[in-house]
């Protein structure tokens, strides 16, 4: 199963990943880590998305690729995962279907208003080592300023400022939100409301898929 995970900026869509990851062991995938690591390490891939991702936009889609690609051929990713980030732009989409799904595809549209992302963001602090996810006022870290997970000081996105934000959402907008319609038509689309806390928000998506692995299992169809 290949699970899409779709919506703006700050829908929750690393949140939703990382508790899929957690209930069914997919694989989170999440191009915006890959980059991040990328950009840390200063690999030639890092320096050339490091200069596009400060300001909003995309990065351009060979780099994304080339970083998606590899990740996806590593063994993990065999009896499925979860997409936090890719596609973004329907040319993107394109490329995606040529990679090739273990089993069904399902995508999920993760529903919030521009004001609260614009709240979430700005109160969202992570850790640069193991990417795990805080906000100052819905989830602290036991210790303020360090992640519970692994110790190491947490740090605000530099693309977490209200400026950059306005300019991801208008990205969003943009390039990201036609691809709801595309999947929608394939039958593949679950819209979710995605404003409440992030426990509800991961169980409407664990019942759809629930359903749906219930379902390919029934029918024999699923992997
Ligand atoms: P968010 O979804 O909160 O904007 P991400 O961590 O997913 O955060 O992405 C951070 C940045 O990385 C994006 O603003 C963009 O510049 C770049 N990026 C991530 N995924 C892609 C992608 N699939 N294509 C192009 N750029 C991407
Ligand atoms: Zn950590």
């Amino acid at each position: 199963m290949r699970i899409i995970l779709l919506g703006a900026p700050g829908s929750g869509k690393g949140t939703v990943a990382e508790g899929l990851r957690s209930a069914y062991g997919f694989p989170k995938i999440s191009t915006g880590d890959l980059l991040r690591e990328a950009v840390r390490e200063g690999t030639p891939l890092g320096i050339v998305a490091a200069s596009q991702m400060g300001k909003g936009g995309l990065v351009d889609d060979a780099t994304v690729l080339a970083l998606l690609r590899e990740r996806l051929a590593r063994d993990d990713c065999r009896g499925g995962h979860v997409l936090d980030g890719f596609p973004r732009t329907l040319a993107q989409a394109d490329s995606l279907e040529s990679i090739g799904a273990p089993g069904p595809e399902v995508v999920f549209d993760l529903q919030v208003s521009d004001e609260v992302v614009l709240r979430r963001l700005t109160n969202r602090r992570t850790c640069p080592k193991c990417e795990a996810i805080y906000h100052l006022l819905n989830k602290p870290p036991k210790t303020a300023g360090i992640c519970d997970a692994c110790g190491t000081a947490l740090v605000q996105r530099n693309d977490d400022t209200s400026e950059v934000i306005v300019e991801r959402l208008r990205t969003y907008h943009a390039k990201t939100e036609p691809l709801v319609a595309r999947y929608a038509a394939k039958g593949a689309l679950y819209r979710i409301d995605g404003d409440g806390p992030a426990g509800a928000v991961l169980g409407e998506v664990r019942k759809v898929l629930d359903a749906v692995l219930g379902r390919a299992e029934s029918t024999g169809t699923g992997e």
